[in-house]
């Protein structure tokens, strides 16, 4: 798909995009927290409007896709760096021909340290990056929440993921989450999603050292290298 096909909204449940703040302000718009708690989310092929329900790959983003920044974050396009073998392991992911999600939180974006202008640059460049190498991306939900501010998307919240599985019809419970901090594992678990947790390459605080976790199972991988094969296990393709 060539970049200008790229269709994105911020978070929507009337079909308006609510671009901006000054919507907030207007005298018929809907209440600021109902607004302020949706994800941003953008999408890169058109999900189904029928059909059976299908697993999904959620990927995370920082650190599963590109380098984490320790203690900060991914302010714009030049700090963001691929981790190595992420562009190869995605296009072989696209292989199985399923739904390929990125699950984030940005709460920088709350912070009003990283604008939303600039989140959805970096993440226009990093889908094209990806298409370019024969991956595929096709929605990317983020949430731009504060941990104070309460909202149902912050993982270790599900909400990412049952928003995206609202949008694309799919099957949680066969699908598989990717994730490298307990979090994304704890997110994965509520929303019933089988996970992979990628153990960190650099001491991040957040390290969980082997697949403890309550059903449904975790499993340890030690690099991004290992997906798409660990994938196609869980999904009972090979
Ligand atoms: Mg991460
Ligand atoms: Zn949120």
């Amino acid at each position: 798909m060539a970049i200008g096909d790229l269709q994105w909204q911020f978070g929507v449940e009337n079909g308006l995009p609510i671009t901006n703040h000054q919507s907030l302000n207007h005298p018929t718009a809907q209440s600021p927290n109902h607004s302020i708690t949706q994800p941003i989310r953008f999408f890169f092929a058109t999900p189904p409007t029928g059909g059976r329900r299908r697993p999904a790959i959620f990927l995370d983003r920082d650190g599963v896709i590109n380098e984490r920044i320790i203690n900060g974050y991914v302010t714009n396009w030049l700090q963001f760096r691929f981790i190595d073998g992420a562009e190869h392991a995605l296009r072989d992911l696209g292989r199985l021909r399923l739904p390929i999600l990125v699950v984030s939180n940005q709460s920088g974006v709350g912070k009003g340290l990283v604008t939303r202008r600039a989140l959805e640059q970096i993440t226009r460049r990093f889908v094209a990056a990806i298409e370019r190498r024969r991956g595929r991306i096709d929605g990317v939900y983020y949430c731009p929440h504060r941990p104070d501010e309460g909202c149902a998307c912050r993982k270790p919240k599900p909400g990412l993921l049952l928003k995206a599985a609202r949008d694309w019809r799919l099957d949680l419970g066969a699908s598989v989450t990717v994730g490298d901090t307990t979090s994304d594992i704890e997110a994965a678990q509520a929303a019933g999603c089988r996970s992979i947790f990628v153990i960190p390459a650099t001491p991040s605080g957040h390290v969980m050292s082997a697949s403890s976790g309550p059903t449904p199972e975790t499993f340890d991988i030690p690099t991004i290298t290992e997906l798409p094969d660990q994938v196609a296990r869980l999904l009972g393709r090979m």
